[in-house]
């Protein structure tokens, strides 16, 4: 039988609830036991995929192909374990099978109400991925902040799994935030309390209570949070701000809170957390020995949280090749064949992001050219690898036209075109190509040399696809398929060879770095930028040597 912890979130949103569950998440796999965690959101929509970034951020896609919440992506890196459809659980998606069951008739003539039907498939839900002796434990995060209207029903989910489970089953970890008052010069445990309290009246009572602050917490301050909101001493942890989001878990190691974790849950046998890989890794992000710069053309760069999963790639690929890289965000529609240059030049790799509609594209085409002309190392992900297609088309293979149909639906020369099991679809809500396919990649090619292998699955999320009916025409003139769906023949890698490095593919394999195994295409790109870097510098050495003597 698995065990439960929840993780609720009181005083503010964006305390950073999901990094401390996965942080806890690690911790407790780093033991030995088998774990996985979920996160169930206050929203009516039945999932994130039809919100704009903007919105909520960056749509997490699992291999199942569901569009989940971005810190599924969290989850997925740090636990290096792979998330499903049942890891996201929203409102929208409750009420959505309830009220199913009441079109069915299933529950025979009877009022359906928030207690206790959509409180019974709330807790349904939680339980569900304890069947099977898969899992030791599951970690369940809630999203929304405790007091919020919409939250209600999930506490008090959570308050009857309280009360029928086992006391040693489940644990609640509240996360809040203890404010510095600088004019004071003093931590306020108010919020808190009040926060703690307002949970006590939803009859939830956590058992730990982990304390953001960006100042240390001294044994006072954690007396008085424990005797306020009736919790052990111990049972308050102090997370102080950390410097990289992979710091986290070893802050929590040394605040103990695995071992509290352990102990409420009645948990033995276990021996020291095995973090040594992940040690490994910190070191090596923590002390680089190179520094590159990459741009990051996109349409949402305004917003970190819309790329996440590539910053965070970026950062596990810089650590493989011991190298900080420095990503600079360039709004896709302010770059002119005017401005590109010097927009661009200082630049030692480019990646042109995935995206969505009409906004900005001229300005990616405009930024591949550049890169493509100019030796610059290029790495386009789906919407980018679509860019970089009609950039060739349009000048280097002389279809002036080139254009995808997602932006001109009535194009003379569709080179992306939309995929036939696409058109018949009229509704939004999970539609698209989405999840794991297999792609066939091409012997003594780019991808070939970065992979290592002859077949790889990767994760998807579109419509639009290369046209097929052009491949012959590109191939000859310069730009081809190194990857493709064995079964269905798509395109979906395209590079030119006699660039140093660019490649293109449809798929995200951002979707698929972690932490202990950086995905292969961002080690190289980044790889491919060092040396780009150091080539620039050492041409330029010579120089600077002799004008010295
Ligand atoms: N809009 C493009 C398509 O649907 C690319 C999607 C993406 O970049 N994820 O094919």
């Amino acid at each position: 039988m698995a065990k439960f912890i929840f993780v609720t979130g009181g005083v503010t949103s964006s305390l950073g609830k999901g990094i401390i569950a996965a942080s806890l998440a690690k911790l407790l796999q780093a033991r030995g036991l088998r774990v996985t965690i979920q996160k169930f959101d206050p929203y009516i929509n039945v999932d994130p995929g039809t919100l704009n970034p903007y919105e909520h951020g960056e749509c997490y896609v699992t291999e199942d192909g569901a569009e989940t919440d971005l810190d599924l992506g969290h989850y997925e890196r740090f636990l290096n374990i792979f998330t499903s459809q049942a890891n996201n659980v929203t409102t929208g998606r409750i009420y959505q099978t309830v009220i199913n069951k009441e079109r069915e008739g299933a529950f025979l003539g009877k009022t359906v109400q928030v207690v206790p039907h959509i409180t019974d498939e709330i807790k349904r839900r939680m339980l569900a991925l304890g069947q099977g002796d898969k899992y030791d434990i599951i970690l369940t995060e809630l999203g929304g902040t405790v007091g919020d209207i919409e939250s209600l029903p999930y506490i008090e989910a959570v308050r009857q799994l309280q009360w029928e489970l086992p006391e040693e089953d489940l644990l609640v970890v509240h996360l809040t935030l203890i404010p510095y008052l600088r004019a004071a010069k003093e931590l306020k445990t108010k919020p808190t309390q009040h926060s703690v309290k307002q949970l006590s009246e939803s009859g939830v009572f956590p058992d730990v209570i982990v304390c953001r602050a960006e100042e240390p917490l001294n044994d006072e301050i954690k007396r008085k949070i424990a005797q306020f909101c009736n919790v052990k001493q111990e049972a308050v942890i102090e997370a102080q701000d950390a410097s990289t989001i992979y710091e986290v878990p070893v802050l929590m190691m040394n605040e103990k809170l695995d071992l509290i974790v352990l102990k409420k849950l009645a948990i033995t046998g276990y021996g020291e957390p095995d973090l040594s890989k992940w040690k490994e890794f910190l070191d090596k992000l923590k002390y680089p020995k190179a520094r590159i710069t990459i741009g990051l053309i996109g349409k949402y760069v305004e917003l970190q949280d819309a790329y996440k999963s590539i910053l965070e790639s970026f950062v596990h690929a810089g650590a493989m090749n011991e190298c900080k890289v420095q990503v600079v965000s360039i709004h896709s529609e302010f770059i002119t064949p005017e401005n590109v240059v010097e927009k661009l030049e200082n630049l030692d790799g480019l990646l042109v992001a995935p995206g969505f509609g009409y906004r900005g594209i001229e300005g990616k085409i405009t930024a591949v050219k550049y890169a493509r002309e100019s030796g610059l190392p290029f790495f386009g992900i789906c919407l980018g690898m679509q860019m970089a297609v009609i950039e060739y088309g349009r000048n280097v293979l002389n279809i002036s036209n080139a254009q995808s149909t997602e932006m001109d639906p009535k194009t003379s020369e569709p080179v992306i075109d939309m995929m036939e099991e696409q058109k018949k679809i009229t509704t939004k809500g999970g539609t698209m190509r989405l999840g794991s396919y297999p792609c066939e990649i091409k012997e003594g090619t780019l991808a070939y040399n970065i992979y290592g292998s002859a077949e790889v699955k990767e994760r998807h999320r579109h419509r639009y696809e290369f046209n097929n009916k052009y491949l012959q025409q590109y191939e000859e003139g310069g730009m081809s398929a190194s990857g493709r769906n064995p079964e269905t023949g798509l395109v979906e890698i395209m590079e030119i060879g006699s660039h140093p490095f660019f490649i293109g593919c449809q798929y995200h394999p951002e979707l698929k770095s972690t932490v202990e195994s950086p995905h292969p295409l961002f080690v190289h790109f980044v790889g491919a930028a060092k040396k780009y870097y150091e080539q620039k510098h050492t041409v330029k050495n010579p120089l600077l040597q002799s004008e010295m003597i």
